[in-house]
């Protein structure tokens, strides 16, 4: 009991262990993977800072200072040659005098002259008041160039304004650009956005437009998204990992370990099964071997008595008719076959048990092998007072066989019907052949067996339910003998039952001539 406690234990300790193990692994797994994500995510958002600053501190706010810094009050004229020398991404600039007005001459457009008249109508009615001029501060000649900025849609258009607000010569005005954003989306992107990086970019504006390469935020891929600060402020740059081979193969690497992981839990959960049953098993067998032992003990005992008894009254001379002298020796007789049979079955169990080659093959007649078995149980039968009748096929061909083992094999079957189903008035011997094969048939009309049993019957030192309690002996090896004698032949074993009605069981062995004798 104790030592079942700690195998249980064990077991239990093993499985938790493994458990423990699995739920580490799973964790670790998932760990490094969510670690890799935030550095890719990381990465990522720095690579998107750059670009972003990159356009707009590199490529536009840059430009606007030059040109901010650049032009003058009393020059407006050269606006035009200013955007030219410093390639600014400018669509059209307006000098606005200290009301808002625009100073004659101050106005330069990339417009076609015809349509660059009515934006500048535009400008001044519907975008300049909604722009905070007034609110910048004032630069003068040596501080820095302030910049403000609004990026917002009028009438249904993009546009993006960046100003300052300057005082020369005790004159304060103020310079609005507006920021090309074709050339934004037609020369700059493409610039900072090369189709064939490990990366992939789109910018997205606030009506949900999409300007670059197409990808979906899906739960796995890790996508970084980042707004524009100083220029259109409206739109965002969102980063993606290119569906590449690295990011499959992380989805890949994550199914092999949780397929290695549950393989090895289930390997050991299979395993602990088998060790678990096979200790049950031996337990098992443990506790039949021990039965084993005290029935045939048992069995030994009984025949011993009897001969001891009657050999002692032989001896002595306690006998009264010479009659009375056959029958004691007869019967002295008639127990020491038992008893040397019961030695011949628990040896010749003891030798298969050991090893196989305990068979001598040769060419026989199994009719000869079953009428030396009824010749040696004739007494038995005749003392059950059962009738026996037999159905031997006549003409049977010869086959190979250990007549000493097919014989004991038989003797088994008759034995057993005699033991248990001493009652039931006869006994049928069949021998039959039925296509390549000679089949031995005992049917008796005894109790029978339970339909639930059949498949243990053949098991060594397996009794039937049935049987354990009467006083009927054995050991439980006979049926195991038979099945190991039939399956040495290449043959089998066979049993039909119904409880009450009595039993049929037999075995079979193939018909084989020396030429097709295996090993
Ligand atoms: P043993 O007879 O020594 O117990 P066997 O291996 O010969 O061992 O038989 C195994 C069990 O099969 C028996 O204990 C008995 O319960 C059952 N059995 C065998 N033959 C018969 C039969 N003819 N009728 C009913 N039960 C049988």
């Amino acid at each position: 009991m104790g030592r079942l406690v700690v195998a249980n234990l064990l077991v239990f300790a093993v499985l938790a262990s493994a458990a423990a193990l699995a739920y580490y692994g799973w964790s670790y797994t998932a760990e490094v993977s969510s670690r890799e994500r935030a550095i890719i995510r990381d990465t990522m958002r720095e690579l998107a800072d750059e670009k972003i600053s990159g356009i707009e501190q590199g490529q536009i706010v840059e430009a606007d200072k030059k040109v901010f810094a650049a032009v003058h009050l009393d020059r407006p004229f050269e606006i035009k040659d200013i955007i030219a020398a410093e390639k600014a991404p400018v669509k059209s600039v307006y000098l606005l005098d200290a009301d808002l007005q625009l100073i004659p001459g101050g106005t330069f457009s990339k417009r076609p002259a015809a349509e660059a008249t009515g934006y500048r109508d535009r400008f001044e009615q519907r975008i300049l008041p909604t722009l905070p001029l007034r609110a910048l501060p004032v630069r003068d000649a040596t501080g820095p160039v302030t910049r403000g900025h609004v990026h917002g849609d009028w009438d249904g258009e993009d546009a993006l304004f960046a100003f300052t607000h300057r005082v020369e010569g005790g004159r304060d005005f103020y310079i609005v650009l507006e920021t090309d954003l074709d050339y934004l989306i037609g020369v700059l992107f493409p610039q900072f956005f090369l189709p064939d990086s490990p990366r992939l970019y789109q910018v997205a504006d606030e009506y949900g437009h999409i300007w670059g390469a197409p990808f979906k935020k899906t739960a796995g891929g890790v996508v970084v998204e980042l707004p524009f600060v100083d220029t259109v402020d409206k739109w965002h740059l969102l980063v993606a990992q290119r569906d590449s081979e690295s990011s499959s193969a992380r989805g890949r690497r994550k199914l092999i370990d949780i397929f290695l992981i549950s393989l090895s839990l289930a390997g050991i959960v299979a395993g602990l099964g088998v060790l678990m049953l096979a200790m049950r098993r031996e337990r098992k067998a443990n506790a039949l071997k021990s039965d084993f032992i005290s029935n045939v003990s048992h069995e030994l005992k009984t025949p011993l008595s009897i001969i001891s008894m009657f050999g002692e009254m032989l001896a002595l001379g306690r006998i009264k008719t010479p009659a009375q002298a056959t029958e004691y020796a007869e019967i002295i007789w008639r127990e020491s076959v038992r008893l040397a049979r019961l030695i011949d079955n628990v040896l010749d169990f003891a030798k298969i048990e050991r090893g196989k080659d305990v068979y001598e093959f040769a060419e026989g007649d199994v009719a000869d092998v079953v009428a030396r078995a009824l010749e040696l149980s004739a007494h038995r039968l005749q003392k059950a007072e059962l009738a026996v009748e037999t159905e031997l096929a006549p003409d049977l061909p010869t086959t190979m066989l250990d007549s000493n083992a097919v014989t004991l094999a038989a003797l088994n079957l008759i034995d057993n019907a005699i033991k248990y189903a001493g009652d039931g008035k006869t006994v049928t011997i069949r021998l039959r052949r039925d296509g390549d094969k000679i089949v031995l048939e005992v049917q008796d009309h005894g109790p029978g067996i339970d339909p639930d049993e059949h498949e243990r019957i053949f098991e060594r030192f397996y009794r039937a339910r049935a049987v354990r309690l009467k006083p009927i002996r054995g050991s439980g090896i006979g049926l195991a003998l038979v099945e190991h004698i039939a399956r040495a032949h290449k043959g089998g074993v066979s049993v039909t039952s119904e409880v009450g009605k009595g039993a049929t069981f037999g075995f079979w062995i193939p018909i084989r001539s020396d030429e097709t004798r295996e090993s």
